[in-house]
């Protein structure tokens, strides 16, 4: 028998969740899946995402889109850091990606080239502060680049710092920003991250930019009205190899941080901080055994957990245990945990990812 632990990743919910965006806004869409898709698994997301007609993808640099064209995906690549120095452009040529602009030294090495033009995107700083042209920035930035003949097509673009919170009104300012320094432009737009297409309708423009709600995660702290649209993509399980019955008052794992309040029927799982569950997770997370709620107790080890099987008296070795998935949203998990479900699926590791619903919904059989 080899060890339970593993990740299933659910392709079609993966085509449900990219219609459910595209119902929302009908525009464009970028399929963000940088980072290995958030641990998902690049090239099978990027396949399911190509053969439901995805506009574009964007990965975060020219490394991360190599894989993709290697792997045979033909759709659209657009780097979301664009290029770091002027030796990535005769590979962007070759390859066939078009990058983000965002500040000048680009475009002085954009000017140099004497290859085919790109199609760029055009990243305006409306409050982020990260990349991005300052708003006075802008219109000159975009005058070279539209003298630029190495430049093919220009899409007017920015990003969110706080889309996520649903009633901060700093996203507002940071549309109006926006709609200000390119009122005068008739280039199409693009704004929204996944919190932006959930959330700010106004904001939805030309171009839709969602990652993590195609994963069918939530960006949201707390409940959001379209939560229960998003059909989660990555299911992490294990199962319980070892019970212990301890008494009160005994102390569990690395730290003795929990003591038994009462007698209690101790699962171990495994799956600990080597695979990506959180080691700073505390006590009283949520997890799920044969689908019913129980939490964690104690520290997280490397290759191991420990649950409070009190509540699930019939739990026996060989049960399965849900980290996150279908009845426990990792973005729940990750708040217990203090950080957020991107973290949680970029982290993934050592254990095995298997694909489910590869086929399309269209060919599958009945
Ligand atoms: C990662 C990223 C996105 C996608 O964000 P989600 O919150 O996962 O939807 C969109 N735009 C940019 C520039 C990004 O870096």
């Amino acid at each position: 028998m080899s060890r339970p632990a593993k990740a299933t990743i659910n392709l079609s919910a993966l085509r449900h969740n990219l219609s459910f965006a595209r119902s929302l806004a009908g525009n464009k869409v970028i399929g963000v899946i940088k980072a290995d898709a958030y641990g998902h698994g690049a090239i099978p997301i990027a396949q399911v995402l190509q053969e439901e007609q995805i506009d574009c993808l964007a990965v975060a640099c020219i490394e991360e889109a190599i894989v993709l064209r290697e792997a045979g995906i033909k759709t659209p690549l657009l780097l979301l850091e664009g290029f770091y120095g002027s030796d990535e452009l005769p590979l962007m040529e070759y390859y066939n990606l078009s990058a983000v602009i965002q500040q000048k030294e680009q475009i002085e090495i954009l000017q140099k080239w004497s290859g085919k033009p790109f199609d760029i995107w055009l990243k305006l700083d409306t409050g982020m502060h990260r990349i991005g042209f300052l708003p006075e920035e802008y219109k000159p930035a975009y005058t070279q680049l539209r003298n630029c003949p190495n430049v093919n097509r220009i899409i007017l673009m920015t990003h969110f710092a706080c889309a996520d919170e649903s009633e901060n009104d700093y996203t507002q300012q940071q549309i109006d920003i926006f709609r200000q320094t390119t009122k005068n432009f008739t280039e199409e737009t693009c704004l929204c991250n996944s919190a932006g297409v959930m959330h700010w309708p106004q904001a939805h423009g030309d171009w839709i930019r969602p990652g993590l709600m195609m994963l069918g995660s939530s960006p949201f702290n707390g409940p959001h009205e379209h939560d229960h649209q998003l059909q989660p993509v990555m299911e992490l399980t294990s199962q319980i190899f070892a019970i212990r019955k301890l008494n009160a008052g005994v102390p569990i794992s690395y730290g003795a941080t929990y003591v038994t309040d009462r007698p209690t029927t101790v699962g171990v799982v495994a799956m600990g901080y080597a695979d990506g569950y959180p080691r700073h997770a505390p006590s009283g997370g949520p997890v799920l055994v044969n689908g019913q709620r129980t939490r964690v107790l104690g520290r997280i080890s490397m290759d191991m957990m420990t649950v409070d099987l009190n509540p699930i008296p019939e739990a026996k070795i060989g049960d399965t245990v849900t980290l996150w998935g279908k009845g426990l949203p990792a973005t729940e998990v990750a708040h217990h945990a203090g950080t957020i479900s991107y973290e949680l699926f970029c982290n993934l590791k050592r254990v095995p990812i298997q694909y489910v619903g590869r086929s399309n919904a269209k060919s599958e059989k009945p």
